[in-house]
Formats: structure tokens, C-alpha cells, sequence
């Protein structure tokens, strides 16, 4: 299996290329140039198999370079008791008769993008190998909190890279903060920017394609990559936890084998979101995709109407890992539905740089229309969700997973559709404890993170993890900040001086 760019149909890379080099130089995204797809028995067999096996299961299709012993590696290192609380690595439990939510938070950053971002490093360090790459990787990062904790944690003392990441100042919660800016390791560097996500993200992009710093890094025997989702390897281990969780609901009789069920998602890059996509594609019996949003509903807006109009103001709410207002991977969605139309995607994106906005075609609307529905909530219906199901049926959401049960709640209201649902939940409430204590007492406090933690402790009942409450007595390493232009100029000192 090869790979393309959505800005290029005509190159053609391995999956360690395209692991390796993260964003392709012509701006655009890899994407695998076919979908392999499935059997409804390959899928039902996974029931019985540990996680990491399931994992090496799909990774096998779309990592044909690697053999069987690397991914198996790369798997068993990734997916393990010492890094989840879990053995099972995800947990599904039940909301309501037919509403399953699949916890992807049991890692050690208490978010979903573990998921990915435990396996990342291995599968990259393992294709620096396969290329022959003898270059330090840097891994840029720009988080809207999650990801950036979870990179520095995958890659932290990683050998033969380094891991630098930027967040929005007052972008992020106070936990997000603390835990990016308490980081260990040798290979770590941390730095506010004074703007939002997608200036964080912008500049980002912008460093990658310089051809100024790109050089500068190759005299010195260095590269960029990105642990950002535009890198494929970490959208492949997103598309493992819905195959999976498929396959044990089948297992424990809670679904019948070829069952249709629709999966929600909470959305802010359309990583996620387009995993279950890809898992659709590839034979999961899928109904409706959900892409639930809040208050900066790009994308609700998109599926509704074809048109994406980023022209619009930025809102901070309480499910900051959301606050996004361009989606990068929506570029693979729509490059799929195009028939890898290169061309196409050129004009939009183009489009979309010059004027913050582009609109699809008819038949991709039609077809945005029939797989997915797009909703959004605001801060005020996420605190009513996160209250009624705290009352309903015990159970403690985060703001970002009460978006997509709130979202949820619209779409079943709207259509009367009554298929069985899986909710993505995407981080442990114990990261966004002020707001969801705010929800179910009513109250806002004003005391420090570590007394809500032990309050929301009291409420919910759920273990507080331990990787949350001993940040309680870690020391800060890291307190640079800069304004959006002065990125470029940060990382350049941070490589090369000294
Ligand atoms: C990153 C994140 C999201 C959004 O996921 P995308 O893949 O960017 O769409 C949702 N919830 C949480 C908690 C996140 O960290």
C-alpha cells in the first residue's frame, strides 16, 4: 500500500515516509491510496483478542512496509498496563439501553489522544529505521491542550528526537497547563503563544514548509515531523478503538453481528471523526457519522450547508480541545469523496488560505448529507447535559464527551432514529473539573484545581488518576511565552544556539 499527498495524486510514499515526513511539502495530507476493506468475520474475530492484537490486526493493512514483528513491537509497547489503567486499554460502558460510551481516556494523559500518541513514537523511531534516516527528528507541536500534553509524553527521552510544543496562553484549562508545563525529560520544550489554537496551528504549519528553517535543519542533521493528526501515523490508531469496540459489543451480546450502529463524535480537527469514517469504509456497519460541535460550529455549518466559511469570531468555551475553526483533516474527507481529486482540493484549500472559505460541490454535499449530521451545543447545554446524565444515570461526563452526548440527544429528537449508538468520550472529567462540578452543583468554585479534583472525587466516585493528582507537588519547568510571529524566531534559538 502506498500513499499520496491531497495535494498530489501522482506521489507515491510508504507509510514510513509518510510517518516520517508528517505534512507533505506541497502543503497537503498522506492519505493510503485505496481503503482496504474488511470482512464482517475478520471484524467479529478481534472479539477474542487482546488489544494490541487488534491493533496489529488493521495496522497490517495499512502498514504493509512493516513486518509483522515491528508492528507487533510497536503494539505491545504501546498498548500496555504500565501506560493505561486499563488492561483493556478502552472501556465501553453503558449510558442507556442502546447507548454505549467508549472510554478513550485511560491513558496516562486522561485523553483520548493517547490512543494515538502512546504508539506514535514507536512507529515513527521504527520508520526513521526503515528509511534509513540518519537526521534528529524535532516533532512541532500545536495543541489545543490535549495533544500536546500526550506528545510530550509519548516522546519524552525518546532517542534521536526532540519535542517542542506551543499552546494558546488562555486557551487551555488550568490541569491542561500544568501538565504540559510540569513535563519531564531531556527532549522537551514548552511555550505559550499570546493567540488562539489556529494561530498556535498556523504558525506551526508555516515552520514546516519554510524552505529557510527546513535547510537550516538539514546542515545540522535534523528534521521536522508532527504529532499533530495530520500525521497518518496518528490517525491509523484511531481507526483500531471503533473496529474494537465494534467487535466487544458483538462479543458481549450487546449488538448482533452486522448490526448497524451509529458513532458520535466529539469534534475539533475532524481527526477523530474522520477515523470512524475510515473505519466505516473499511466495512464497520456504521449508520450515521455524528460530528458534534460546540460553539465554533464550522463544521455543523459545512455538513448543513457544503459551505466552509472559517470568516467568523473564535469563541473560548469549556470544551477547549474543540476551540477550532479549521479542521485540517476534513482535507482527507473531502479528497475521498472527490476520487482523489488533487486538483479540486488545490482550488478549495487555496480558497480556503486566501478568503477563509470554500464550497464543495453538489454530489459531496449529497454525500456529506448521507453519511454524516453535524450539531453543536453551546457552554450553557453542555453544563444541562453533563447535570442530566450525572442525575439520570450516575454517570460523570467531561465538557468535550457532553457536547457529543448533548449533539446526540438533537440528532434522536430530529429523526426519531433509534439505531444503537457509540458516544466517543474523549477525556476523563478529572481534566475539566471546575466546569463539571460548576454543572452538577450549580455552584462555580473558586478553590484550586487539586480541592475540585478531591470534590468531583466525592460526586462521581471515579478513581482520581494518579498521573492528575500528582501534579500536585511537581515542580514547573516551563514558562516561556511569545506573540504569533514570534514562533519561527523561538525555535530557531531553541535548536541552534547554545
Ligand atoms: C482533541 C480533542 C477533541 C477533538 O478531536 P479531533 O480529532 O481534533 O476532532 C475532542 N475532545 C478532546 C478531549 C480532545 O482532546
Amino acid at each position: 500500500m502506498f500513499y499520496k499527498s491531497t495535494r498530489n495524486s501522482s506521489m507515491k510514499i510508504t507509510s514510513s515516509q509518510a510517518i516520517v515526513k508528517g505534512i507533505s511539502p506541497d502543503g497537503g495530507l498522506f492519505v493510503p491510496e485505496e481503503i482496504p476493506v474488511f470482512e464482517i468475520n475478520d471484524i467479529m474475530n478481534l472479539g477474542n483478542l487482546s488489544y494490541p492484537e487488534r491493533a496489529a490486526f488493521v495496522f497490517s493493512k495499512f502498514l504493509t512496509d512493516f513486518t509483522k514483528e515491528e508492528i507487533k513491537y510497536c503494539t505491545e509497547s504501546a498498548y500496555n498496563k504500565e501506560k493505561f489503567s486499563t488492561e483493556k486499554i478502552t472501556e465501553i460502558s453503558t449510558l442507556c439501553n442502546g447507548v454505549y460510551i467508549l472510554e478513550l481516556w485511560h491513558g496516562p494523559t486522561c485523553a483520548f489522544k493517547d490512543m494515538a500518541l502512546q504508539i506514535l513514537p514507536y512507529l515513527l523511531t521504527a520508520s526513521v529505521k526503515k528509511t534509513n534516516i540518519d537526521k534528529e527528528i524535532i516533532i512541532l507541536v500545536a495543541t489545543s491542550g490535549d495533544t500536546g500534553k500526550a506528545a510530550l509524553e509519548g516522546f519524552s527521552d525518546v532517542p534521536g528526537t526532540r519535542i517542542m510544543v506551543f499552546y494558546p496562553e488562555n486557551g487551555v484549562s488550568p490541569m491542561q497547563k500544568l501538565q504540559m508545563t510540569t513535563q519531564d525529560g531531556e527532549n522537551v520544550t514548552v511555550c505559550a503563544v499570546k493567540g488562539n489554537f489556529d494561530n498556535c496551528q498556523n504558525g506551526v504549519k508555516e515552520i514546516f514548509t519554510s524552505h529557510e528553517i527546513t535547510n537550516k535543519l538539514k546542515e545540522n542533521k535534523m528534521m521536522f515531523s508532527s504529532a499533530n493528526s495530520i500525521n497518518w501515523g496518528r490517525l491509523a490508531p484511531q481507526i483500531i478503538y471503533y473496529i474494537s469496540a465494534y467487535a466487544e459489543l458483538v462479543r458481549d451480546n450487546r449488538i448482533t453481528s452486522g448490526e448497524k450502529v451509529n458513532i458520535v463524535v466529539p469534534t475539533g480537527n475532524f481527526g477523530n471523526i474522520l477515523a470512524a469514517y475510515y473505519a466505516k469504509k473499511m466495512g464497520l456497519p456504521v449508520n450515521k457519522l455524528i460530528c458534534a460541535s460546540n460553539k465554533n460550529k464550522v463544521l455543523t455549518d459545512f455538513i448543513n450547508t457544503g459551505i466552509y466559511d472559517r470568516n467568523r469570531d473564535f469563541v473560548t468555551t469549556i470544551s477547549p480541545s474543540m476551540d477550532i475553526l479549521i479542521s485540517s483533516n476534513l482535507e482527507r474527507l473531502l479528497y475521498i469523496m472527490n476520487g482523489y481529486n488533487d486538483v479540486q482540493i488545490k482550488e478549495w484549500f487555496g480558497s480556503l488560505a486566501s478568503s477563509g472559505k470554500y464550497e464543495v460541490s453538489q454530489s459531496v454535499k449529497d454525500m456529506l448529507n448521507s453519511e454524516f449530521y453535524g450539531g453543536c451545543c453551546d457552554d450553557i447545554q453542555t453544563m444541562e447535559t453533563i447535570k442530566r446524565v450525572y442525575d439520570e444515570y450516575s454517570y460523570t461526563l467531561d465538557t468535550h464527551t457532553a457536547v457529543a452526548v448533548s449533539v446526540y440527544g438533537d440528532y434522536k429528537e430530529s429523526t426519531g432514529d433509534m439505531t444503537k449508538t457509540i458516544i466517543a468520550s474523549t477525556a476523563s472529567p478529572y481534566k475539566f473539573s471546575e466546569s463539571v462540578l460548576e454543572a452538577i452543583t450549580g455552584k462555580s468554585s473558586v478553590s484550586d484545581e487539586f480541592e475540585m479534583i478531591d470534590r468531583l472525587y466525592e460526586l462521581s466516585g471515579y478513581e482520581i488518576p494518579k498521573s492528575l493528582s500528582e501534579l500536585r507537588t511537581k515542580k514547573i519547568r516551563f514558562f516561556d511565552n511569545v506573540s504569533i510571529n514570534e514562533q519561527k524566531s523561538y525555535i530557531l534559538n531553541k535548536l541552534f544556539k547554545n
